[in-house]
């Protein structure tokens, strides 16, 4: 019953321990778990993940390895390198509910940013390092926006594996970077874009004797298809009409579909929620592909505030139309300023989160507006990332901006008539 690797479109086979990320004619590659033998082993029903009991405190529980079973099935536990990512939060918001003119029933933000190190990379990265250990290697490597990176290091200290990351020059968010250098991996701080150092990790794999952890590895999406699941099972396994997250490299999109397409092949779902995948404007290859009916990728030089989804190149572009295609899903593309815009509602509703999460909700807004999504809807929007990542975007709104909701601190004299004074 062992799962395989498989080419996606061609279909060519290899076994799981191949470290390979490519078929030979350059497809990518899924993980292939075989149901049939799984379900002799396992019931794999609503019942069974929502019975499960966490082994730590009896709760019901949710995360990565609550779905082992669909995630890697051969590997033992005992291989697994875990810090507990996921059993993130189902927000419900009653200020950003009613922002976006939402039913407060219906509308809820899944927080990823509460992942161990503030992204919901971690989900990938769990899977992603436990196959590094497993397929003996001794380096991991990425090309990173920045939150990769973050996590990739945390996980290879955690797995005693030398970590190296390639981050563009200029263009990654101070938490993020700091992240790297504290949890201590080597930091190549790159004079090019995201693209070009996407585009050294796959030419250098060979160089630099390091295993990959971009999405372009397929064990990176088997641990992120877990955020469609817990939502899911937090909701009863109720299927929500619409799933509306931000993309860039399109590894979410690529898990989110599969995960939900092997959802509904298990029986665990009736019907597939829509996909609303969000880019930003100036760095919107994969909106531009949909609005030509996904006739070819055409790749650009990516310009955001949102740095995380600054990205002109997206290396899991078939799997996502393909995600597309399940989910009979759209895209939407948003400006800087409606991602501002969003950020400050999400952040003053004392949620929060990073620039490219709020693409979320600005897309929500977009698309109700545009009457795509209707507010009668059940909407599960994806916070992909934390509001501390990138303090400095946060900091120059509410100094600078003279909007309704920047909130600029006041320089008072240390008397108690001063601040008064200011507060009346
Ligand atoms: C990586 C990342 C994204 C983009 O996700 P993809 O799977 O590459 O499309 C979005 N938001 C945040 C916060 C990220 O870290």
């Amino acid at each position: 019953m062992k799962s395989i690797l498989k080419s996606i479109s061609s279909g060519i086979e290899y076994p799981l321990d191949e470290v390979r990320f490519t078929s030979d004619n350059g497809e990518l590659l899924d993980v292939i778990h075989d149901f049939d033998a799984l379900k002799k082993k396992y019931p794999l029903t609503r019942e069974y993940f929502l019975s499960k009991r966490s082994s730590i405190n009896g709760q019901p529980s949710g995360g990565v390895w609550h779905f082992k079973e669909l995630v890697l099935p051969d590997i033992a536990e005992s291989e697994i390198v875990s810090k507990q990512e996921g059993n993130t939060r189902l927000y419900r918001t009653k200020k950003i509910s009613s922002w976006l003119g939402l039913n407060k029933e219906k509308f809820f933000l899944k927080h990823e940013g509460e992942n161990p190190t503030g992204s919901f990379k971690d989900r990938g990265m769990t899977a992603a390092i436990t196959m590094a250990k497993h397929l003996k290697q001794k380096a991991v490597t990425c090309a990173s926006t920045g939150n990769t990176s973050a996590s990739l290091a945390a996980y290879a200290s955690e797995a005693e594996l030398t970590g190296i990351v390639l981050i563009p020059k200029g263009n990654v968010a101070v938490g993020k970077i700091s992240q790297a250098l504290a949890y201590g991996t080597k930091t190549l701080v790159v004079n090019g874009d995201f693209d070009d150092c996407m585009r050294l990790i796959r030419e250098a794999q060979e160089t630099l004797s390091a295993y990959p952890l971009n999405s372009i590895n397929p064990f990176r999406l088997e641990g992120q298809k877990t955020i469609m699941w817990e939502i899911l099972q937090q909701r009863n396994w109720q299927v929500p009409d619409w799933i509306v997250f931000p993309g860039g490299n399109l590894g979410n999109t690529s898990a989110f579909g599969k995960a939900l397409h092997e959802a509904h092949q298990l029986g665990l779902i009736d019907r597939l929620p829509r996909l609303a995948v969000i880019q930003a404007e100036g760095a919107s290859p994969f909106y531009k592909a949909y609005k030509n009916n996904f006739s070819g990728l055409k790749t650009e030089k990516a310009e955001t505030i949102a740095t995380a989804i600054k990205i002109g190149d997206p290396v899991n572009y078939t799997k996502a139309v393909r995600a597309l295609k399940w989910t009979n899903g759209i895209v939407e593309s948003v400006t800087d300023e409606e991602i501002l815009e969003a950020k400050a509602n999400v952040d003053a509703a004392g949620i929060g989160a990073e620039p490219a999460s709020c693409a979320t909700v600005a897309g929500i807004k977009k698309l109700i507006a545009s009457g795509e999504i209707k507010t009668n809807e059940t909407v599960v929007g994806i916070l992909t990332g934390n509001i501390l990542k990138d303090p400095q975007v946060i900091v120059d709104y509410h100094f600078n901006r003279k909007t309704a909701l920047a909130n600029p601190p006041h320089d008072v004299e240390a008397s108690i008539e001063e601040i008064k004074k200011y507060l009346s």
